[in-house]
């Protein structure tokens, strides 16, 4: 029997306010437990939410660069339920009528594109957290954490479109590069700031109805993603081959065992009695605003990508690499403006600047090398000054003094040596050196050439034009 999975994601964003959802207090990462607390975010009685301006803003940037309609008049309700991080016993979050509904993204999944339908985003509040053992003034046991509590979040629901764990990452990488893109959130997966819970079923080939699904929870990375659905399909094709069925249930990734496991069953699980929060008034957003926020999106990924191909002249792969965060996209503009060869700049930022920010550990916008020294090392080459092989010499340089290129090369004595009589000097010394390799190469041996090449590279220091000693090598070589 052949199975077809099927995966819906719910994806956590985190996003990158200052201030929280509800109240003043400070967002930032690390801080002394409960220093970035309130009585609205502590959840003392009668403290009253008010909502942040900003994380409407970035909501409805969310949604329109993910194609969604942004909803006129949307409410926030509350989601009950009891848990120590959660001190109101209830969170806020949006059920009916979320801001964004209806869009899609579009992923690549082996050449071909797919459309993935979004559901909804809404805007909720995140929980506290619990912290076990390790404080100091409790010598054992466990402590509530309420920074987090009230820290701004998106939800974002797909459909349930996707086929495979590939096609899961492909989507969840998209949507990670349009956050990051649009600058509303960080991105940090390892800090939870992007993560996302997958809903797995699986089905009969050509069957018209959905499997049972089975939710796992805050995967925070693609590789565990990956890992998790792929192990919760088999499990669910074993489990059916054996005569069982599957249960809906939330389930817990466990990294080290790379397996899934139960955590509560449907039975178990939360009747959250949403109802509208009546602290808050219905938020509403006019066509104007939304038009404006429409206006001042930058241009997304997707788009740029394809002007790269088009007005660069460079391959589908190199776009796609310099597209895939906006910071790099937009180092790749600013050099192509200094320097026109889009191809030439696209090869230089894909090898030396992306391996050097790799070894170094730095990020693009920290890059020693900045686009306009980039653009000025290019023109150094194409207008003969220095090699190809000696500008990798003077990148390195530049990387480690920050010095601009045309001042290292100076100061180094780099300057290509195009002149004939010079060469053929050079060259003249080498054949009287290597009489038996001329010989040879006379009789037939053309393999000799690179030998010969290579030979007058040396002597020179890198330095002489490949180009000349090409030209000339093969007249003298002729005899
Ligand atoms: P809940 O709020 O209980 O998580 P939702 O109806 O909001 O339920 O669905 C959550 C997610 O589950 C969505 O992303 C949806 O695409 C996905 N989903 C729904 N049915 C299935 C299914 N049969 N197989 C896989 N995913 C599913
Ligand atoms: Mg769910
Ligand atoms: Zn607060």
């Amino acid at each position: 029997m052949k199975f077809q999975p099927v995966i819906g994601l719910e994806v956590h964003v985190q996003l990158k306010t200052d201030t929280k959802i509800f109240c003043g207090c400070s967002t930032s990462f690390g801080s002394e437990p409960n220093s970035q607390t309130c009585p609205v975010c502590l959840g003392l009685p009668g403290a009253l939410p008010v909502l942040n301006k900003k994380v409407v803003e970035f909501a409805v940037k969310a949604g329109l660069a993910t194609n969604c309609s942004i909803t006129h008049r949307s409410i926030f309700a509350r989601k009950n339920y009891f848990y120590p991080d959660l001190p109101k016993g209830y969170q806020i979050s949006q059920f009916e009528d979320p801001i964004c509904q209806r869009g899609w993204l579009d992923i690549e999944v082996n050449g071909e594109t797919k459309r993935i339908a979004i559901t909804r985003i809404h805007m909720e509040e995140d929980a506290g957290k619990l912290v076990h053992g390790d404080i100091p003034e409790l010598e054992d046991g466990s402590g509530v954490d309420l920074n987090r509590a009230c820290t701004p979040l998106l939800e974002v629901v797909s459909e349930p479109d996707l086929r495979s764990s590939d096609e899961a990452v492909s989507y969840l990488k998209q949507l990670h590069r349009i956050v990051t893109w649009l600058d509303i959130c960080d991105g940090n997966m390892e800090e939870g700031s992007f993560r996302c819970d997958a809903n797995v079923s699986v089905m009969k080939v050509g069957s018209e109805q959905l499997g049972t699904r089975a939710e796992i929870k805050n995967v925070n990375s693609f590789k565990f993603v990956k890992q998790a659905i792929e192990y919760e399909i088999q499990r669910q094709i074993d489990l059916i081959e054996d005569g069982g069925t599957v249960v809906q249930e939330t389930r817990l990734f466990d990294p080290t065992s790379g397996t899934t496991r139960s955590m509560r069953s449907k039975e178990e699980a939360h009747d959250y009695r949403y109802f509208p929060d009546p602290d808050l008034v219905p938020l509403v957003i006019d066509a104007d605003w939304v038009l404006r926020a429409r206006h001042e999106l930058p241009e997304l990924p997707e788009h740029k990508m394809q002007r790269f191909i088009t007005e660069f002249s460079i391959p589908e792969y190199d776009a796609e690499v310099l597209t895939s965060s906006r910071s790099l996209a937009e180092y790749y503009e600013e050099c192509v403006a200094c320097h026109h060869n889009g191809k030439a700049v696209s090869n230089w930022i894909m090898g030396e600047v992306i391996r050097g920010l790799n070894d170094s550990g730095l990020s693009i916008n920290d890059c020693p090398v900045t686009p306009h020294m980039l653009g000025e090392l290019l023109k150094l080459i194409d207008n003969g000054t220095i090699s190809g092989k000696i500008a990798k010499t003077v990148f390195d340089e530049m990387w480690k003094s920050g010095k601009r290129p045309g001042v290292i090369v100076e100061e180094q004595g780099l300057v290509q040596v195009s002149d004939n009589g010079a060469i053929e000097a050079i060259i003249d010394e080498i054949m009287a050196q290597n009489a038996g390799q001329v010989a040879e190469y006379r009789s037939g041996k053309d393999k000799l050439f690179g030998f010969f090449v290579g030979q007058v590279m040396k002597v020179s220091k890198g330095k002489a034009n490949p180009a000349v000693v090409n030209e000339l090598l093969l007249e003298k070589l002729k005899g």
